[in-house]
């Protein structure tokens, strides 16, 4: 899909809001992902001529969200390149050329309405836009009031007839008839390009041959691509990304937001998702292999399998729950000594001296979503829950308080006899079942919910006693036997 064989150039282009919303990685990874899989270019470009919305520290988000992901880039702020600056708050000075170039082409003109003209036909159309009012000033006047020193903005001169169409490589031809665009503003009173301006100058000077964006644009692009036509510039590839949605509680689909949970990078990372982990399913979110049903890819695996005719056009439903799955796929592929790295920092808070830490990482190594559960799944260590008969009936092993009792009271002795260490406190209870004549699995779920007080616990009775040591496990069972007594 290349024009003249040309070396395929992308670029993300986010503006400095402060956080990196999913949707938007999402963008970047496909726009990365497209150019690597063809040994292209990949450029950043930071879109910031909103100068009202100016966040500090916002680009710093960018940068780091990209360097964390792998998503590398050939060009852009901190990496420099041939055209930059990369920031377009820096580029100020190169748009008014193009803008005045429309206007001598007569595909644009001065517009001298004042905040308050504009203000009255809001009140009084609605929504409906511009008028068009300074468009049909002759040249001598507009000559005139720029002398003067009016204030002005540059305004793009929409045909006012006939349709305008482009093809969207995800989506198919779209048409706008010339008559629903508006005159839209390109360059703002204050100098600065609007968005819609900007971009289309930056994308030609970079020698960008593929925009990947979310599908909001779908519709302004026929825009942008008069802009292209106008400057005698050829138009790049689109691709549209298919909408992002979420679930709420009610079952309704919407646009995803933070109503739906956590949407950003950084709100991920800090529930305790790994970045490769959100990397890899997002990649999902709107693409999928052609030809097999593998879920769990790397960076480099989705470079070789990425195309942009998987691309999907119907909208994605960002699911949390797919999520925890992969999450817990990619902790489950850590070394232990990694897992247990991360970790640990969190069980020394949590867990008092006596608790053997490595084994209890190593029983969460392979249970966890993330790492932010942890806390809710040791709480029984260091703080003892209150006791609860009902947990002493269990149906699945056949267990009564009254059972429970009996069988704490017979492995309390040989259990204070015993070498602690799993495997051989598990043959111990299992010889114990075997002789007593009661179900090993009613066995461990009296133990286990004598030292843990609860039903869930991450590893079963034995590995808990091995995590808890010998003292607090009996202490535990002594309490166990006397609360179950009274
Ligand atoms: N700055 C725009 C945004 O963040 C970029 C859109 C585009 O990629 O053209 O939505």
């Amino acid at each position: 899909m290349t024009k003249h064989n040309q070396e395929i150039v992308t670029r993300f282009a986010p503006s400095p809001t402060g956080f990196m919303h999913i949707g938007n990685l999402r963008t970047a990874l496909y726009s990365w992902l497209l150019a690597k899989s063809q040994r292209g270019r990949f450029i950043l470009r930071i879109e910031d001529t909103d100068q009202e919305r100016f966040v500090p520290g916002a680009v710093e988000v960018i940068m780091d969200t990209l360097k964390i992901t792998g998503l590398t880039y050939d060009e852009g702020p901190g990496v420099g390149g041939e055209h930059g600056p990369y920031i377009q708050s820096e580029r100020k000075n190169i748009y008014r050329k193009y803008a005045e170039q429309l206007v001598a082409s007569g595909h644009a003109y001065y517009c001298f309405c004042t905040p308050e003209r504009l203000q009255s036909l809001h009140d009084a159309n609605g929504i409906g836009g511009y008028d068009r009012h300074c468009r049909n000033m002759s040249a001598g006047e507009a000559a005139q009031r720029l002398a003067a020193g009016e204030p002005y903005v540059i305004r793009q001169k929409i045909p006012l007839e006939g349709e305008t169409s482009y093809y969207d490589e995800v989506f198919g031809k779209i048409t706008l008839a010339n008559s629903d665009m508006q005159d839209q503003i390109l360059l703002k009173a204050d100098g600065f390009p609007t968005y819609n301006f900007a971009h289309v100058v930056d994308d030609h000077l970079m020698g960008v041959t593929h925009v990947v964006r979310g599908s909001e644009y779908l519709t302004s692009t026929p825009k942008y691509a008069l802009l292209y036509d106008a400057f005698g510039w050829e138009r790049p590839y689109y691709v549209h990304l298919p909408l992002l949605m979420g679930r709420g509680e009610d079952g309704k689909v919407s646009k995803l937001s933070k109503r739906h949970g956590a949407v950003s990078f950084q709100d991920l990372l800090a529930a305790g998702y790994l970045p490769q982990a959100v990397l890899n399913y997002i990649a999902l979110l709107g693409w999928c292999p052609k030809d097999n049903n593998q879920e769990i890819f790397t960076l480099e695996e989705l470079q070789q399998s990425f195309s942009v005719d998987a691309i999907s056009k119907s909208p994605s439903i960002f699911d949390y729950d797919k999520l925890n799955w992969f999450n817990s796929e990619y902790i489950k592929a850590l070394p232990p000594a990694e897992f247990a790295e991360r970790a640990l920092p969190q069980l020394k808070e949590i867990c008092p001296d006596y608790v053997a830490l490595d084994k209890l990482a190593a029983l969460l190594h392979t249970r966890v979503n993330t790492f932010a559960e942890i806390s809710g799944m040791v709480d029984f260590i260091a703080a003892k829950l209150p006791f609860d008969a009902a947990l002493y009936t269990n149906k699945k092993n056949k267990t009564t308080p009254e059972l429970c009792a009996k069988v704490l009271s017979d492995v309390r002795p040989l259990l204070a006899a015993a070498e602690w260490q799993n495997d051989k406190l598990f043959a111990l209870l299992k010889d114990y079942a075997a002789a007593s004549g009661v179900k090993a699995g009613a066995v461990m779920w009296a133990v286990r919910v004598a030292v843990a007080r609860k039903g869930v616990t991450p590893g079963g009775a034995t590995e808990l006693l091995e995590v808890l040591g010998r003292e607090e496990s009996l202490a535990r069972i002594d309490q166990a036997l006397q609360e179950l007594a009274e």
